[in-house]
């Protein structure tokens, strides 16, 4: 048989090469939101709030009383790698911010409307300006793209609307609203126990109340209470541990032995950041299981600190997977700390029924 000709190779162009990255930092609905909630954390924000229409699909809108962004900074605002948080490559290792990468704003331009009001102390007036494929856009056709004064409060809002419009494939894949907002509710109900000192809330469009409500002076207990149930808050026992050699600190507020569920609810926050880790998932969920009846499960809030400099962050943009150095030994701490809490509410127990 005679061999094909080759076909000859040709570059994408460009918009469609930005709109398969933003597709796979941008999954669904609630990684567009996580990342709009760790820059009005960054922007030093003490109140935050979420609107979302149609799990997040329709509408996503993020409301924050931050430090704004800078009128002239508004042109390059959605450009890929445009950051206020990273200069050197260098920087990489010392980051205290959660983003670095200046690609999230942009990747959400290249798949949804998006448009930003924001207001900073030093200006007189809110500008608002609108976004497509990481460019200043005309919000409608004819007027200038230029951004515009308008009146508004200091912070900024970020308006994420039709998410997914030109990626058909992925706007199939949603099966529905509710499960996309229970998703949500449950990121925003993390970084709400974990923000101390700053407000929360979560609504959903044409709801008369909001699913999440936390005023800014709440304690951690309390937070867990109100957006978990009292059932877990009045069974926690807290801890704190450092270890030098590794690098790390760690605070936690655990359920004790007299509490136990269906499933593990597990918040990890690694150096601030929400975070997945299977590896301390099981570690910590096998040091339950000698103290919990059979089938029970814990509830878990853990943040780690980690030397910034021992922590792999820049594993993949979407920064959902977090990679650090002596991660056995850091765990195996964290378990040992966890053991002796539940061992010593365990012996105060029995203390109590001898008595
Ligand atoms: P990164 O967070 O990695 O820098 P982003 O695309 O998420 O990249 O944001 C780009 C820049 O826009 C940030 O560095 C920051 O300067 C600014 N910014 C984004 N959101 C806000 C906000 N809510 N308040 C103030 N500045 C913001
Ligand atoms: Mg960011």
């Amino acid at each position: 048989l005679p061999l094909p000709a080759p076909r000859r190779i040709k570059a994408l162009a460009e918009d469609v090469v930005n709109k398969i990255a933003a597709g796979e930092i941008i999954v669904a609905p609630v990684h567009a939101l996580k990342e709009l909630i760790e820059n009005a954390v960054d922007a030093g924000s003490t109140a935050l709030e979420v609107l979302v229409k149609d799990g997040g699909l329709k509408l996503l809108q993020i409301t924050d009383n931050g430090h704004g962004i800078d009128k002239e900074d508004l042109p390059i605002l959605c450009e890929r790698f445009t950051t206020s948080k990273l200069k050197a490559f260098e920087d990489l290792s010392s980051i205290g911010t959660y983003g670095f990468r200046g690609e999230a704003l942009a990747s959400i331009s290249h798949i949804a409307h998006l448009s930003v009001t924001t207001r900073t102390k030093e200006s007189s007036c809110a500008w608002r300006a609108y976004y497509s494929g990481g460019k200043l856009a005309s919000p409608k056709p004819g007027q200038s793209a230029e951004p515009k004064p308008i009146a508004g409060r200091p912070g900024t809002q970020i308006t994420v609307e039709d998410l997914f419009y030109n990626v058909p494939s992925r706007r199939r894949a949603f099966r529905s609203a509710s499960e996309e907002y229970a998703k949500i509710l449950e990121l925003v109900g993390k970084y709400a126990v974990h923000c101390t000192g700053v407000s929360f809330s979560c609504k959903k469009h044409g709801d008369s109340s909001a699913s999440i409500s936390v005023p800014a002076n709440a304690s951690i207990s309390d937070r867990i209470r109100q957006i978990h149930n009292s059932a877990v808050a009045s069974e926690l026992v807290t801890f704190k541990a450092e270890n030098d050699r590794w690098g790390f600190k760690c605070e936690a507020w655990i359920s004790n032995a007299n509490y136990s569920a269906k499933r593990t609810t597990m918040m990890l926050f690694i150096n601030h950041r929400s975070v997945e880790s299977q590896v301390i998932k099981k570690s910590i969920e096998q040091t339950y299981a000698t103290f919990l009846p059979k089938g029970g499960h814990p509830f878990v809030y853990l943040s780690l600190d980690i030397d910034p400099q021992r922590v792999d962050v820049n594993v993949h943009p979407t920064k959902r997977e977090v990679h650090f150095l002596n991660e056995d030994e850091i765990i195996d701490i964290v378990c040992d700390e966890i053991r002796t809490s539940l061992s010593k509410v365990d012996t105060s127990r029995s203390f109590m029924t001898q008595s």
